[in-house]
């Protein structure tokens, strides 16, 4: 659910402020311009980068696709580009994309935990290796990637490192003065703000003429990415962004806390039940979780009250099971009794009581009921 004072205030732009932050010559259009340069700067500050690092788009998907194709030479060169098999679809997809197009790609295995393999990282680097793409938190399981590990390792090698930001923001402080980062996604909805609009971060040290639009118009976001920019939405996410690290504290330790009693509830409930990814470098909020000795049937048809996901809300309609979980070597029966709970600031301990109960209720009846024989001494 967007904040509601998100909301309030992009109203503001949506009507009386209905500006083109583009137009010069009248106030409507000066406005709207400082609209978008204050919340050009909220965002920045959240992350503390300058504000003409931030550029903006219609969210992450599109954001990953301009860091990476933006930084690569499609048919033309014999670049080699490095994710994981864990990232998210749009990464996935984009390196597919890349791959029959002349581009050398590596999605990396990762381990048991859904963490890099920093060893096997480092050694898939090759000299003509231009562009990795690793994602700070994952949107399936919640791990969190050593980003500056990963960065240094990239420094080192002559690397751009391009990092997916989407579930880390506002869910993890970061500083990136103080992060070698080259590029980094963030997205608008992931912190309560409006759908539809994101951002790409580019180092303007580091990327300086090495990073180049790849869609074609007027001459906005420095020309990187052309296109009326929709102000309320620009607006909405400076809010959002704003909001989210002024009560970052506050928010992390109620989700934590939500959190831990479903796992606990889970627990007295389910006792067999399974945490997938790292237990520990995670973030609040994000649970993914496999019920062993079920029925062969898909777990979350069975529960429609709420809004519980399997694999991602991005992939949903596709019957394929998640490409995270299978990477992690679930087998696809377990992934069939496995689902994804998000806790988010607006839930409460009500919310989360009542939501395991009907999870309890549902899988201990599609429980299988194993024939024990009482063998009778004697
Ligand atoms: C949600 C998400 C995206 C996609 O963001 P959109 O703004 O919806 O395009 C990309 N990467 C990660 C890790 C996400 O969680």
């Amino acid at each position: 659910m967007i904040d509601p004072r998100v909301l309030e205030k992009m109203n503001i732009y949506m009507t009386r402020e209905y500006g083109n932050a583009a137009s010069n010559e009248h106030a409507f259009g000066w406005n709207a311009n400082e609209a978008v340069n204050i919340a050009r700067e909220k965002i920045s500050n959240s992350i503390n980068c300058s504000p003409n690092e931030i550029y903006f788009t219609s969210g992450a998907t599109e954001s990953n696709n301009l860091a990476i194709l933006g930084s690569i030479n499609l048919q033309s060169d014999n670049s080699h580009i490095i994710s994981l098999k864990t990232e998210h679809k749009s990464v996935i997809d984009i390196f597919n994309y890349a791959s029959i197009n002349n581009i050398n790609t590596t999605l990396l295995n990762v381990k048991q935990d859904g963490m890099i393999d920093l060893d096997i990282f480092e050694k898939s680097i090759t000299s003509n290796t231009k562009l990795v793409s690793i994602m700070m938190a994952n949107n399936e399981i919640g791990v969190i990637q050593p980003i500056p590990e990963i960065s240094r390792i990239c420094k080192k090698h002559n690397v751009i490192l391009h990092v997916d930001a989407a579930q880390a923001l506002g869910k993890i402080k970061f500083d990136l003065i103080n992060l070698d980062i080259d590029l980094m996604s963030l997205s608008a909805h992931k912190i309560y703000g409006p759908k539809g609009i994101g951002a790409l971060y580019v180092n303007r040290k580091t990327m300086k003429n090495r990073i180049k639009s790849i869609t074609y118009g007027g001459g906005h976001e420095n020309g990187l990415r052309p296109g009326t920019l929709p102000v309320h939405n620009i607006v909405g996410f400076g809010e959002a962004c704003e909001i989210i690290y002024n009560e970052i504290n506050d928010n992390t330790s109620l989700i934590t806390e939500l959190t831990d009693l479903m796992l606990q509830s889970l627990n007295n409930g389910y006792p067999g039940f399974i945490l997938n990814g790292h237990s520990k470098i995670r973030i609040p909020g994000n649970l993914n979780i496999s019920f062993p000795d079920l029925k062969e049937e898909p777990l979350i048809q069975r529960l429609r009250k709420i809004a519980v996901s399997s694999g991602s809300a991005c992939t949903t309609s596709s019957p394929e099971p998640s490409h995270v979980l299978s990477a992690l070597g679930i087998n696809n029966r377990l992934i069939n009794s496995t689902i994804r709970i998000g806790i988010g600031k607006f839930n409460t301990i009500n919310d989360i009581k009542d939501a395991a109960n009907y999870i309890l209720k549902v899988v201990n009846k599609l429980k299988i009921k194993k024939n024990i024989k009482m063998v009778k001494k004697d």
